[in-house]
């Protein structure tokens, strides 16, 4: 799938001063949020100020690239034609180790079944030319949900 991803013709992220960082991360495999130096809770998407205590002290930090699947669907009719011969991928929320969520495309390992609470790890992959925080489920970890 990864391969017929890299020749998908669809719209990239935008990319602005504020999200700059964070697409500059992903571009060489790492995962960055923001993290707010105000109240210590960690961030995303890019703000320029926290949702949490509105401070504008914020900074950028790696995150592990680890979550958990919070929700997910399985897209058949994409809303831009350019994700017609990728359709039935899937797309799920992905709640970070660090605790914010992401909206995100989901590769699934291999032949399993995707589900709920799978443990996800964040795969860098080429779509459409440029490289998005991808994530994949990853039967080989501990399912983040029963972690105490
Ligand atoms: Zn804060």
């Amino acid at each position: 799938m990864t391969d017929a991803l890299k020749n998908l013709t669809v719209p990239g992220p935008t990319m602005i001063a504020l999200t700059e960082p964070f697409w500059q991360a992903v571009e060489s495999g790492r995962l960055t949020v923001q993290k707010c130096n105000g109240c210590g809770h960690h961030i995303f998407y890019p703000r320029a100020l926290c949702p949490h205590c509105w401070s504008n002290d914020l900074s950028w930090v790696e995150a592990a690239g680890t979550g958990t699947l919070k929700s997910f669907s399985q897209v058949h009719r994409p809303a831009h034609p350019g994700w017609v011969p990728a359709a039935g991928y899937i797309v799920g929320l992905v709640v970070l180790t660090e605790g914010p969520t992401m909206l995100s495309l989901i590769l699934p390992h291999g032949d399993q079944a995707v589900n709920v609470g799978d443990a996800v790890r964040m795969h860098p992959t080429n779509v459409g030319g440029r490289m998005l925080p991808v994530f994949k489920t990853t039967p080989d970890m501990e399912n983040l949900e029963d972690a105490p």
